[in-house]
Formats: structure tokens, C-alpha cells, sequence
């Protein structure tokens, strides 16, 4: 699917109120504040900016983000956990508009955090922007992946298989599927409207993942720490151009 400019430009608008979405639960994810909080501040903003969320209902979510501490990976429902120094928290959210959708995540760290905390984000936002720097007509779709891996285990990590990033445009998920990894062969040809949700999750330990009894929270199925960075990229005729950013 490509995308025209009329599309694109929405896009970049809902890119922009995810950002915002962003800021927001940055500010207040400190030490005591709930992952609930998160929520509430990332609702504040879809509702300032007229925008839908959506996240809230797909398969029946409960909330507008995906709020997952420390070895959670993705999709950790917000509730009464309370952050500590020292966690970790990734931060996943999307927004609608005029029924165009953004979608991107990021982790960070709650207070003082450990070297190896700090390192798993740092690596994994690294090769998240490895993967979008692959998004030029032309290229190959497992490009993308392969650039992902390929700094993910050079730093002696690893990448989850069983989720991974995909088409977007007028709904969240739309194929492709964009694996963090060589599927073994090249897939299809990139070209300019193409966009799609690029997003690494990355283990300190093994790249195995257990699903919670809520049916949502993915956990490493070692206990490792687990980041995870996304934004949604589309590939225009000048380079990749990521619409998530603030702006
Ligand atoms: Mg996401
Ligand atoms: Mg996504």
C-alpha cells in the first residue's frame, strides 16, 4: 500500500499527537506515580487534540497506552503498579486522525537506573534507527530487520521474534509484517508512500517470550530486561521520514 500526499499529511498529524502522547507520559512517569497516571496523561492529550485512540478497545484494551516495566516487553495494561527508582518503562501508544493512525513506543529510565538498563535502551533506539535508516526506494523490506539484528546482538542482546513492527495507515496494523530479523530472504521492494511501523523489542537475556494470565502482558521467559522503540516511517522519495516525531 502507498500512501498520497493528502494521506501522508494526516498521518503526520497523528504522528505529531503521538509525540505529544510521548512528552506527556515522560513527565510523569517518576518514582510513585502509577502506570495508570500514564494513561490518564496520554488521554489528556488525544482529548486537547481531538484525536481517537487506538489502542483503547483493539481486541478489547483496556486503555489508551501499553505501559511495560522491566522484563515486560510489550502490552503491560496501566493500573496501580507504581514505578521505582531504577525501573525501566516502555511506553507504547497510538492516535487517530481523520482515521489515519500513528503508533510508536519508547522506553526510559525511572530514576537512577543500572549500567546494563541504561545500555539495553540505548542499543535498542540504536537499532531502531539503524532499521529506518534502511527504508529507501529500493531497498528490500528485510533490510530493515536485518539492520535491527544485526545491532541488537552485536551488543551481545537479543531480538524478539514473535512480535514485530508492520504496515500503517488506515488501520494500526496492515501487512506487512516488519520482523526485527532476517526472515532468510529479501522480501518486497520498497517504495515512496510505503509507511510502516518500525519497532524493536530487545532482551538483555534470550529472545523467548511468555505471555501473563491477563492475556496481554509479554514477558521474557527469562526474567531479562526488555526495551522497546518504535515510530512510524514513511519511505519518501527523499529518504525515510519519520512521522512520530514532535514538530
Ligand atoms: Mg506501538
Ligand atoms: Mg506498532
Amino acid at each position: 500500500m502507498r500512501r498520497n500526499a493528502e494521506e501522508l499529511a494526516k498521518m503526520r498529524r497523528a504522528g505529531k499527537v503521538v509525540a505529544e502522547m510521548h512528552a506527556a507520559t515522560r513527565e510523569v512517569a517518576k518514582p510513585g506515580a502509577t502506570t495508570a497516571d500514564l494513561d490518564k496523561a496520554a488521554r489528556a492529550v488525544l482529548d486537547k487534540r481531538g484525536a481517537q485512540s487506538n489502542f483503547l478497545g483493539y481486541h478489547g484494551f483496556p486503555a489508551v497506552v501499553c505501559t511495560s516495566p522491566n522484563s515486560m516487553i510489550v502490552h503491560g495494561i496501566p493500573g496501580d503498579y507504581r514505578l521505582k527508582d531504577g525501573d525501566i518503562i516502555s511506553i507504547d501508544c497510538g492516535a487517530i486522525v481523520e482515521g489515519y493512525h500513528g503508533d510508536a513506543a519508547f522506553t526510559m529510565g525511572v530514576g537512577q537506573v543500572s549500567p546494563l538498563a541504561e545500555e539495553l535502551m540505548r542499543v535498542t533506539e540504536r537499532s531502531l534507527w539503524a532499521g529506518i535508516a534502511q527504508m529507501e526506494a529500493g531497498n528490500r523490506l528485510h533490510d530493515i530487520g536485518r539492520a535491527v539484528q544485526a545491532v541488537a546482538e552485536e551488543a551481545g542482546f537479543s531480538v524478539v521474534r514473535e512480535y514485530v513492527g508492520h504496515g500503517i495507515g488506515t488501520a494500526m496494523h496492515e501487512d506487512p509484517q516488519v520482523p526485527n530479523y532476517w526472515p532468510g530472504r529479501p522480501g518486497p521492494l520498497l517504495k515512496p508512500g510505503m509507511v510502516f511501523a518500525v519497532e524493536p523489542m530487545v532482551n538483555a537475556g534470550g529472545p523467548e517470550t511468555v505471555t501473563l494470565g491477563d492475556g496481554w502482558s509479554v514477558v521474557t521467559a527469562d526474567g531479562s530486561l526488555s526495551a522497546h522503540f518504535e515510530h512510524t516511517i514513511v519511505v519518501s522519495d527523499d529518504g525515510p521520514e519519520v512521522l512520530t516525531t514532535p514538530g
